[in-house]
């Protein structure tokens, strides 16, 4: 495998671009906003002088990663000598379909069809094309070129051969692929983000404040980092989404979200990106300060 093509330069699109071209990968990176690819470009440029500068790689490689990168505006031309198709645009189920449409349109036939979908079924999206045994899930983890872990998504109709040749793949750029199954949540997101809606839950009936809460968990469960404060980094209406995915896919209140994590979206408090969730992120302190709304 040569040539892979990233659809979406957003968080996650750029940083999987950044690992195969680091990789020797020819890698396109498409998206429908020139800005994304732009700002893409940069933050890979940014993150690759940073790992200059802390001598893991040399000015030389990091100009041989930039040069095997394209970025390209549409994807009919940017997948049509693709080997391997990463999709990693915003996470909406109809956008996702309309993606794979084209993609399968367009791409090789023997072409892998991936997607980095935090929660959508891998079976449905595969259900939409005309090759379902080609279709797998690569789901990352943020910071990618920092993070080892790939969980790799069977789909009810993903054949062992395509499973076998993304868990190679997987290693040779240096990840460590965990092989897991299509159900809601995959292994991540079924146990994490439950266990932030309980942390939220456990705030909403008063039994500990956001400091004694992240602190119980990060001193005595060895969290680096407690489950508000990591809720506030994924996003509060990511957090949202993801439960209702669970709550609706098991078909259980088992997952039904915490009233206070629905007021909070409603309101528009999502965490790092708005500059408020369980803590205030508008001032660039290195302290943790909780939102006044907590306090
Ligand atoms: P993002 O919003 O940062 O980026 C999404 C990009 O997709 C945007 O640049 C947007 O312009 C582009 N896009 C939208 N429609 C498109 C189209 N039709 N064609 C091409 N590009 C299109 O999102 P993100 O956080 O990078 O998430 C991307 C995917 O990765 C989602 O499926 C998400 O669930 C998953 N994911 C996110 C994280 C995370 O921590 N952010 C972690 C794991 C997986």
């Amino acid at each position: 495998m040569k040539n892979i093509s990233v659809i979406g330069a957003g968080t996650m699109g750029n940083g999987i671009a950044h690992v195969f071209a680091q990789n020797g990968y020819q890698v396109n990176l498409i998206d429908v906003s020139q800005e994304a690819l732009e700002k893409a470009v940069k933050t890979i440029s940014r993150n690759l002088d940073r790992m200059v500068a802390k001598e893991k790689i040399t000015e030389l490689q990091k100009k041989i990663t930039l040069n095997n990168l394209t970025t390209i505006s549409e994807i009919k031309s940017g997948v049509e000598n693709a080997e391997l198709v990463i999709e990693a645009a915003t996470e909406n189920l109809d956008i996702k379909l309309s993606i794979f449409k084209e993609i399968d349109l367009h791409s090789p036939k023997e072409c892998i069809l991936s997607t980095n979908t935090s929660s959508i079924s891998i079976t449905k999206i595969a259900a939409n094309t005309s090759r379902a045994d080609k279709v797998i899930g690569m789901h990352f983890m943020n910071p990618v070129p920092i993070m080892k872990l790939i969980e790799i998504i069977k789909g009810y109709s993903t054949s062992t051969q395509t499973l076998e040749t993304i868990m190679k793949l997987s290693k040779k750029i240096g990840k460590s692929p965990v092989e897991v199954n299509d159900f809601p949540g995959f292994v991540a997101n079924k146990i994490l983000i439950p266990m932030i809606n309980e942390a939220i839950i456990t705030l909403h009936e008063g039994v500990a404040g956001v400091e004694e809460i992240d602190t119980v968990m990060k001193l005595g469960m060895a969290h680096p980092m407690g489950p508000l404060q990591l809720a506030d980094f994924i996003g509060l209406d990511v957090c949202l989404a993801i439960l209702k995915v669970l709550q609706q896919g098991f078909g259980t209140d088992k997952y039904a979200p915490c009233p206070l994590l629905v007021n909070m979206v409603t309101a528009g408090k999502l965490g790092v990106k708005s500059g408020e969730g369980f803590y205030s992120w508008k001032h660039k302190t290195k302290e943790l300060l909780v939102s006044e709304y907590f306090k």
